[in-house]
């Protein structure tokens, strides 16, 4: 349950990334200004404030997209939506490449806090806090939506970043499958724990319209995560299956040296039934088509397949 590209405007490209807003965020802005109404004494500062959180979470998913290309993955959309910003990245399946690109989203924020303290000590040394009330309390409405999207995206709750760092942490112990299972597992215990805190703090407050918002919002929230879970769950299955499979010893992936699966797990380009294309080297059993690369099950490069011999193939004994 992501956003697409589909029903999405296409903004602007930068550094071959090209930035999408979903129409879902359209829906989003009045409820967003609107909440804030009365926090300036005019409306422009909330249109300010608006365009300021856009741009600190443009920046976030530029972090991840940045760090993923540096480690050799691709990246190059980003959509924007009510939730947020999602960066599409494909890491290489390393866990320290996809640490860092995960890491590297929060890791913006983190920069961000000492600036953003900065400028505000600046401004106050200048008295700009009596001058210019409205641009005062812009700065520190920004201060604060920077750090509570650092918190937030730190919550171990997969697949919010923090869960996704831990899982990639896990990755080096566990492995691949096994991190992903404890990671959607823990994730889903955390959206489990936290309803308890939502419905104490629901009791406490006074229910004005704009903490009714605030819970639709939580509970969408809540959904998306027990969702993206339950998808993490089952992938962590298929990926454990998928590592229990026997090899082609004699080939190898130039890229990650792993050994193809003996199985027939590629899917034809031509005919779209599935093959062992290394058992036929090459050449679709179902429909003949000729192959001259593929794409590795396990990293997700794709290189010619003369390249995947690695080993020579066993020779017959004399
Ligand atoms: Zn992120
Ligand atoms: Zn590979
Ligand atoms: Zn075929």
């Amino acid at each position: 349950m992501l956003p697409t590209k589909q029903g999405s405007i296409r903004l602007f490209r930068l550094a071959g990334i090209t930035v999408f807003l979903h129409w879902s965020w359209i829906l989003f802005v009045p409820v967003r200004i609107g909440m804030r109404a009365y926090q300036y004494t005019s409306l422009t500062w909330n249109v300010v404030e608006y365009l300021a959180l856009f741009l600190i979470v443009l920046m976030h998913e530029f972090g991840h997209s940045l760090a993923c290309r540096q480690v050799g993955g691709q990246a190059d959309q980003i959509i924007l939506w009510p939730l947020g910003g999602v960066a599409y990245v494909a890491p290489p399946q390393r866990p320290g490449a996809t640490l860092w690109s995960i890491a590297a989203g929060p890791l913006v924020n983190l920069i961000l806090l000492p600036v953003l303290t900065g400028l505000i000590f600046l401004t106050d040394a200048l008295g700009l806090q009596q001058a210019m009330p409205n641009a005062a309390k812009f700065l520190n409405v920004i201060w604060t939506i920077n750090l509570v999207l650092l918190i937030f995206n730190l919550l171990p709750i997969y697949p919010l970043d923090g869960g996704q760092i831990l899982r990639s942490l896990l990755w080096f112990v566990l492995g691949r499958a096994q991190s992903l299972f404890v990671a959607s597992i823990i994730g889903f215990l955390g959206v489990i724990g936290l309803i308890p805190v939502v419905l104490w703090n629901m009791h406490g407050e006074a229910s004005g319209s704009n903490s009714v918002q605030g819970y639709i919002w939580i509970a969408v929230l809540g959904f998306f995560v027990l969702l993206n879970c339950w998808r993490g769950f089952q992938e962590a299955r298929a990926l454990s299956r998928f590592e229990k499979l026997p090899r082609h010893a004699e080939y190898a992936c130039p890229a990650c040296k792993a050994a193809p699966p003996l199985a027939p797990m590629w899917l034809c380009g031509n005919c779209r039934n599935r093959c062992d294309i290394f058992q036929t080297l090459g050449q679709c059993p179902h429909c003949g088509a000729h192959f001259t690369s593929t794409r590795c099950l396990d990293c997700g490069v794709t290189s010619p397949i003369g390249e995947w011999i690695g080993r020579a193939p066993p020779m017959p004994q004399r």
